[in-house]
């Protein structure tokens, strides 16, 4: 039996417009009930990753909780969604981290056991600091040349904007052409070097890419001719074995959800909803047609790291 993963990676609408006070985000709500649909319908549990902070608000909070009550996988992306958590120091991140876990496991009763960071933003410290807390799997590697024309659109996208200039101090440039594009165990090292399996590691599930390093998540099947994209979602299903499909809230946002007045630069936004549900189908179908069986990533982290051990 082959598996795959359906992951969110939850950017959410509060966090793109800087957590307004008193703002009611309907990613927790009319856009999470779309992937949930899609959840029921084809009978899979997701593993959604959260930005912590989100949970401040008790809305926010109850639908986590419910989520996680219907079996859905909670895992964390952080408390505030620093872009550029490869440049923290080890102090920073133990209260950047340690922070989004004790806040996710008093939400769902459970800490959480995955990770990914924001915009792949990846270090040693990250995965020492993961391995502290506890974390089984971190999903924050994307082994890709693809990171640097998605970059330099994300900083095109950001000029002028704060969060630009924490987000060009990321010091991991090096990593994208060089990391492993399989999963991997490590005790902390980026590249999993010096393996000792006796010691506290956890394992490392790169984002899918091709032989030709051609990275593979939803977000490029609104930017790429879809028949262009297809065959990189294939040629991923077909020479992976842990595949995962990454999707993000703004997959199924639609422009009734946006607030007048205030801006967004995220791609797919102008995209019709029924555009989006139709993307979401023919890519599950593709991964069930490929013979996988849909677990959440905790599970599939467990039989790469069985594999590996
Ligand atoms: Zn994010």
């Amino acid at each position: 039996m082959k598996y795959a993963a359906m992951n969110i990676n939850f950017d959410s609408l509060g966090e793109a417009y800087g957590f307004p006070e008193g703002y009611r985000d309907p990613s927790f709500f009319e856009v999470a009930d779309r992937l949930m649909e899609i959840a029921d319908r084809y009978d899979f549990k997701y593993s959604i990753y959260i930005i912590a902070k989100d949970l401040e608000k008790p809305e926010n909070r109850a639908a986590v909780r419910r989520w996680a009550e219907a079996g859905h996988e909670i895992g964390s992306h952080t408390y505030h969604h620093p872009p550029h958590l490869s440049a923290m120091s080890r102090a920073e991140l133990s209260e950047e981290l340690g922070r989004a876990h004790g806040l996710i496991a008093e939400t769902v009763g459970e800490a959480p056991k995955g990770f990914i960071a924001p915009v792949w933003s990846t270090s040693a410290a990250v995965l020492e600091t993961l391995i502290g807390l506890g974390y089984e799997y971190d999903t924050s590697s994307f082994p890709s040349w693809l990171m640097y024309p998605s970059l330099a659109k994300i900083t095109a996208n950001h000029i002028g904007d704060a969060r630009m200039w924490r987000f060009m101090r990321r010091k991991d440039y090096g990593y994208f052409l060089a990391g492993s594009r399989t999963p991997y165990l490590t005790n902390g090292s980026l590249f999993g070097r010096d393996f000792d399996p006796e010691a506290p590691h956890l394992t490392v599930l790169p984002l899918p890419t091709t032989s030709t390093r051609m990275a593979c998540w939803h977000t490029l099947a609104f930017i790429m001719d879809w028949r262009r994209y297809e065959r990189i979602l294939k040629s991923c299903l077909q020479s992976l074995d842990a595949f995962y499909y990454l999707l993000h809230p703004a997959d199924m946002v639609d422009a009734s959800d946006l607030e007048p007045g205030r801006t967004l630069h995220l791609e797919r936004l102008d995209v019709p909803l029924a555009t989006k549900v139709a993307y979401l189908e023919r890519a599950i179908e593709h991964i069930l047609s490929d013979g996988r069986k849909i677990v959440t990533m905790r599970e599939l982290a467990a039989r790469a790291h069985e594999a590996l051990i």
